[in-house]
């Protein structure tokens, strides 16, 4: 057992734990920290490039985002671009990518949609452009354009032709470790070590892996899920559940240049699907993701079934959520199209339908299912509430321990919610926090929190 007490421990080192060590190493005045991942590699689940869509969210393209939220989203990515933009240029260029982006409108309905959040976001998003449907062509030729004819639906999208727009969050946490490590503070980077337990003991938390223990002022638990977990064992957290939502993807040959979003149904919890280059899988374009309900904390890994079970907490009031949402006939069908998505020999049919919306020449032999590539969105319920939390959400009982629960836009935030944390630890550690570099660009009054 160590004798001296970390000042900070992180439990999990996806891009937002790594984030936060980045921070703390680089803005504060604490002296140790540790991170401590159970994976023998930093952004091993959520954050590694192949498991989300790689997207820098800034809510322009996003028509689920109000407003307001895409501002505050916005400003948490332009912390991501002035992160990058100071590192070497080859660092830089391994990371973060500029592709053309849009939202595209199919249907008078939908034209008529965003045409009017055009005049709503143009004011705050003054690249935004307004593409007619031979504008669209000149971008994205197979959006438009079947055997060289243009379709005949009426098409409308709100673009962004010069922005960083893509991202390898693997890469990002990667280099956050690198940066954190390279200051003159104690940063020890445990691998390859599941926590095991977070006990307070006095006014300090026990963390106790495998194969140490070690204490700590504060501890930040940024383990996806599992964050619900440790807290549930705790006692603090239990007003709230857990639906995880997992997201497969499929690949085409490239037909597009850049990422083009559709128009989200409101009444549907889960970003609708969207087509994307691959920055890891170059001449492909990867469209996804579904939304796919299952009792896994973690992809691909089936003993997290035990530990969704746990912190799943099935009761009346759990129950009662589900079977609410399932009541709305828009959701009730999305789930059972997700489902169906699952299916052998259904599965591409039904996909290659919703994927034609953006690209109406794909025929079905150009589909094919991305093996081993998605996470999962750990959306919470509030049991208090009676309903799904559609963002992430931090629980904090205010006594030197956090909880962060990121479902998307989770990686494009990390670097804001690394802020928030900051300020928490300063609060209850009392050090000294550099908040500038975050705030270069707004009053101070406005951290950057994303509901
Ligand atoms: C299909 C899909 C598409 C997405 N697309 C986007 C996108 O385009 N843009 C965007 O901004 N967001 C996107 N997201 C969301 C984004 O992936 C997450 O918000 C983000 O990766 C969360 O980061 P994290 O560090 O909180 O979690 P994770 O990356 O999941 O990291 C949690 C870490 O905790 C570790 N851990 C768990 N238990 C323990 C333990 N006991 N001990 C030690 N370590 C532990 C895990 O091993 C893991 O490394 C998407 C998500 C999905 C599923």
């Amino acid at each position: 057992m160590t004798n001296s007490p970390y000042d900070v421990v992180i439990v999990g080192g996806g891009v937002a734990g790594t984030a936060l060590l980045y921070a703390l190493a680089r803005f504060t005045d604490l002296k140790r920290v540790a991170l401590i991942e159970k994976y023998a590699q930093v952004a091993a689940v959520n954050s590694r490039a192949t498991n989300n869509s790689q997207t820098i969210h800034c809510g322009d393209i996003e028509t689920n985002y109000s407003l307001e939220k895409a501002l505050k989203v916005r400003q948490s990515a332009q912390l991501l671009v002035r992160y990058a933009e100071q590192l070497p240029a080859a660092q830089r260029d391994q990371m973060i990518h500029r592709f053309p982006k849009m939202v595209l409108g199919v249907g008078a309905e939908e034209c008529a949609f965003l045409r009017h959040r055009y005049e709503v976001f143009k004011p705050h998003f003054t690249q935004m452009q307004l593409l007619e449907k031979s504008q669209i062509a000149a971008i994205e030729p197979h959006v438009v354009l079947v055997d060289g004819r243009e379709r005949p639906e009426e098409l409308v999208a709100l673009a962004v032709l010069e922005d960083y727009t893509a991202i390898n969050y693997g890469v990002l946490a990667q280099s956050f470790v690198e940066q954190a490590q390279a200051s003159d503070k104690t940063v020890d980077l445990k691998l390859g070590n599941p926590v095991q337990t977070i006990e307070p003991i006095g006014d300090r938390y026990r963390v106790t892996t495998a194969t140490e223990t070690m204490t700590a002022r504060f501890v930040v638990v940024s383990a996806g899920g599992h964050s619900l977990l440790f807290a549930h064992r705790m006692g603090i957290g239990l007003e709230y559940s857990c639906l995880p939502v997992a997201g497969n993807f499929y690949f085409t040959p490239q037909v597009l240049n850049g990422k083009v979003y559709t128009v989200q149904n409101d009444k549907l919890p889960f970003a609708a699907i969207h087509g994307d280059p691959d920055i890891t899988v170059p001449g492909k374009t990867r469209f996804g993701p579904t939304a796919l309900p299952l009792p896994l904390l973690e992809r691909n890994n089936l003993h997290t079934l035990i530990d969704y079970l746990e912190v799943l907490k099935l009761d009346q009031t759990v129950a009662g959520v589900l079977l609410d949402l399932l009541k709305v006939g828009d959701i009730r069908n999305y789930i059972l199209k997700n489902i169906a998505f699952e299916v052998p020999m259904l599965n591409r049919r039904l996909f290659l339908r919703d994927a034609r919306k953006i690209v109406p020449s794909l025929q079905l032999a150009d589909l094919e299912f991305a093996q081993g590539i998605g996470g999962v969105r750990p959306q919470l319920i509030d049991r208090s509430q009676r309903q799904l939390i559609l963002g992430q959400a931090d629980i904090d009982p205010g006594n030197g321990i956090r909880f962060n629960i990121t479902p998307s836009p989770g990686a494009t935030t990390c670097l804001g919610n690394a802020e928030q944390n900051l300020l928490r630890i300063q609060e209850y550690l009392g050090c000294a926090f550099d908040r500038s570099w975050f705030t270069a660009d707004q009053p101070l009054d406005q951290p950057l929190s994303v509901g």
